[in-house]
């Protein structure tokens, strides 16, 4: 398994390996960027079919959340940590403790947050052990941020439909989500509300029962949820799922979801562009989660977390403007435009041995 050499390693500052035969933690931290501040970003447990499947996944995920934080304007760096195993059957509050040490033996460059097959009570384990968690504080969700994840979506769905239909408001669009999960549930509310017409699929059936009751989502087998014929798809379950063999067969005409790392390879963007989807870039949307995070750590109000969420809606436009304008594939813009930023602040910074 090669570490520098992979195509994900993309200069990461720090890969961390850890395993502990009393819990079973078996557990990789990544630090791509901390120009800005601390790597933070999600802890995600998911039974990886190999070590190199994790390490790919948390390269590709920590790299994603430098760009995440940099275009919400956050003062915070990319980050993320995968624990290998089922969250189902192998997750123990051992098993977080010694995770929350593994956290706190990285000194802060690392602050975890939860993520997929993570949630707010194993970040309060978690703290037990170190104070480099994020999501323990309340916001009106009890510090789950998904809720704010899926409101960013929704205000990128509605700009993507504004710029390519021309309308300003979803109702009677169609929209089919892949994954009623923690922000899967919450984006159909928003889109419901909004008068849009609500597919959705899961492979977790209480998932799915819970929208189709409370929200009137129309249920839809997960093998057919992505290629539906509908204005915008949502993909809010795992990551890859716009490949080669997904993209030939996709007939909605935005893709705009929460997923993180929808494109399975950067080549799979252009091929988007080149059939005519727009597609909104994930780590640009689904922001909303980390500025929640962050505007739980400093104490402020909801007024001034939805402010801020709601920059999603000018950066994306943005976005969607200079890829008109240069004909390129829109993930390759807002990473353009993350970078942009980050040279501007690293510019700004006054390095150490100059200060003294
Ligand atoms: P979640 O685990 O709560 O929900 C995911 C849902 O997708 C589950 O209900 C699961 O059963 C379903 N699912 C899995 N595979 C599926 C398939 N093939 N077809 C249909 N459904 C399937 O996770 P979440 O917190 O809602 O996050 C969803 C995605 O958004 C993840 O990729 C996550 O990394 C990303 N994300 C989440 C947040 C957040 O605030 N929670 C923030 C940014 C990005």
């Amino acid at each position: 398994m090669s570490v520098f050499s992979s195509p994900a390693f993309d200069n990461h500052e720090l890969v961390s390996f850890h395993s502990d035969r009393s819990s079973g933690l078996r557990a990789i931290i990544a630090v791509h960027n901390t120009s800005l501040g601390p790597g933070v970003g999600g802890c995600r447990m998911f039974p990886y079919p190999g070590d190199a499947d994790a390490l790919h996944d948390v390269l590709r995920l920590s790299r994603g959340m430098t760009y995440k934080s940099a275009l919400a304007g956050l003062p915070m760096g990319g980050g993320k940590s995968v624990i290998i195993g089922d969250p189902h059957k192998q997750k123990t509050r051992h098993l977080m403790e010694t995770m929350g040490d593994f956290v706190n033996s990285q000194g802060g460059r690392y602050v975890a947050a939860e993520d997929s097959g993570t949630g707010v009570d194993d970040m309060r384990i978690m703290g037990e052990r170190t104070g480099y968690v994020s999501g323990l504080d309340d916001n009106e969700y009890g510090g789950d941020p998904s809720p704010s994840t899926a409101l960013g979506v929704y205000l990128g769905i509605r700009t993507a439909a504004k710029h390519r239909l021309g309308v300003d408001t979803l109702q009677g669009l169609s929209v089919a989500i892949q994954g009623l999960g923690h922000v899967g549930y919450y984006l159909a509310r928003y889109l419901v509300a909004d008068g849009a017409i609500v597919w959705g699929a899961d492979v977790n059936r209480l998932n799915l029962d819970r929208a189709v009751k409370e929200l009137g989502v129309r249920a839809v087998d997960p093998d057919e949820i992505l290629t539906m014929e509908v204005d915008i798809l949502a993909p809010c379950a795992m990551g890859a799922v716009l490949n080669d063999v997904s993209i030939p067969n996709i007939r909605a005409g935005i893709i705009a979801g929460a997923a993180n790392n929808q494109l399975a390879s950067f080549d799979d963007g252009t091929n988007l562009e080149g059939r005519g989807i727009l597609y909104c870039p994930d780590f640009l949307i689904n922001a909303g989660g980390i500025i929640d995070v962050h505007h739980q750590r400093i104490g402020s109000g909801n007024t001034e977390k939805r402010e801020h969420i709601e920059r999603i809606e000018t950066t994306l436009a943005e976005v969607l403007r200079r890829a008109d304008e240069s004909h390129r594939q829109t993930q390759a813009i807002a990473e353009e435009l993350a970078e942009e930023y980050l040279h501007r602040v690293s510019e700004r910074v006054v390095p150490l041995r100059e200060a003294c």
